[in-house]
């Protein structure tokens, strides 16, 4: 699953400033940053934008994703061990990133104490890695109203195959909208490879950005994040866009783990089709701590952007979607 990464990323990387170094930075806000407190179980060296899913045989062994074999320089390399959160907050303050941050309230706690002034705290309404398990009620109203948590999110129906405006999560959405928590999504990627391996339950049909629509209708002051912008699915998500004006999408996942041409032609079709005010910025950080910084070099090194485009999709989108109370970094 390895490459070598593009020259334009290579450059990029190489004209980041020295640590420490951050005041000079303009800000980003990464919307999708996962809350691990460990290291990942069975986290590898990874060359982002697989060129290629390669076919497999169901008859004989079958590698979990399917990104194609090769060499790249360099490589991503997992935090050392115990070292993760600690690691990811460095390239924060050293990027100028300020993030929200995903996931159980103790795991999404802990990086909140660690570094208050970068984590903009986010849970969601399932409970643990068991599908269906949901957490109840009272407590993520709790959550949400007395302890901080300000985006609730990921919301990973599709990994059980349900749609997101299934009748029976419903009550959760409603308490987004009633106490105008924005939500955050996943629709689209995930299943990449071999979903039949990794995630029995994934559906790639339940991450049609259209299936939004009818929780939209029912909750039509929600304010949603489409998690990796739909991907691949660019006209249901261009028809959501259109529809409903209080969806933005998020590029994280998409932006390192598909072929480089195809991610950049993915998010130009957003902006050209007039929704660059809705798109932004995000890693799914959760592996690999020097994922950010190729991820916002993917976004500097964009040429089919405009430089005003770029500071939207890395921080102003951001900020008016998650109504920051500061002024845009423009
Ligand atoms: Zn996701």
């Amino acid at each position: 699953m390895t490459r070598f990464i593009p020259c334009c990323a290579l450059a990029s990387l190489t004209l980041l400033p020295a640590q420490n170094a951050t005041t000079s930075l303009p800000p980003v806000i990464d919307v999708h940053v996962h809350a691990m407190d460990a290291d990942f179980p069975g986290a590898a060296p990874m060359c982002p934008n697989t060129p290629q899913f390669l076919a497999s045989d169901p008859a004989t062994k079958e590698a979990p994703f399917g990104w194609a074999p090769q060499d790249c320089t360099p490589k991503l390399y997992p935090a050392a061990k115990g070292q993760y959160m600690h690691e990811v907050l460095a390239e924060m303050r050293r990027l100028n990133v300020t993030a929200v941050v995903l996931g159980s309230p103790a795991s999404v706690e802990k990086w909140k104490d660690a570094a208050p002034d970068r984590v903009i705290p986010g849970t969601g309404f399932e409970n643990g890695m068991t599908p269906g398990a949901r957490v109840p009620l009272d407590q993520l109203r709790a959550g949400f109203t007395t302890g901080g948590f300000k985006v609730m999110g990921e919301i990973g129906l599709q990994y059980e195959g349900l749609s997101p405006s299934d009748p029976s999560v419903d009550k959760y959405f409603a308490l987004a909208e009633q106490l105008d928590i924005p939500v955050a999504i996943h629709m689209g990627t995930g299943g990449s490879g071999r979903a039949n391996l990794t995630s029995p339950k994934f559906r790639g049909s339940m991450g049609n950005p259209l299936l939004l629509e009818d929780l939209l209708a029912r909750h039509p002051k929600l304010r949603v994040q489409v998690m990796h912008a739909g991907y691949p699915m660019i006209d249901n998500m261009l028809t959501l866009l259109q529809a409903n004006s209080h969806v933005y999408v998020d590029v994280a996942g998409l932006i390192w783990s598909y072929p480089l041409k195809e991610v950049n032609r993915y998010i130009q079709r957003l902006v050209d089709a007039g929704f660059e005010d809705r798109v932004l910025f995000g890693t799914d950080q959760m592996i690999w701590p020097k994922l950010m910084t190729y991820s916002i070099s993917l976004i500097q090194n964009a040429d089919y952007l405009t430089p005003q485009q770029k500071r939207d999709i890395l921080y102003n989108n951001a900020a008016r979607f998650l109504r920051l109370d500061k002024k845009p970094g423009r």
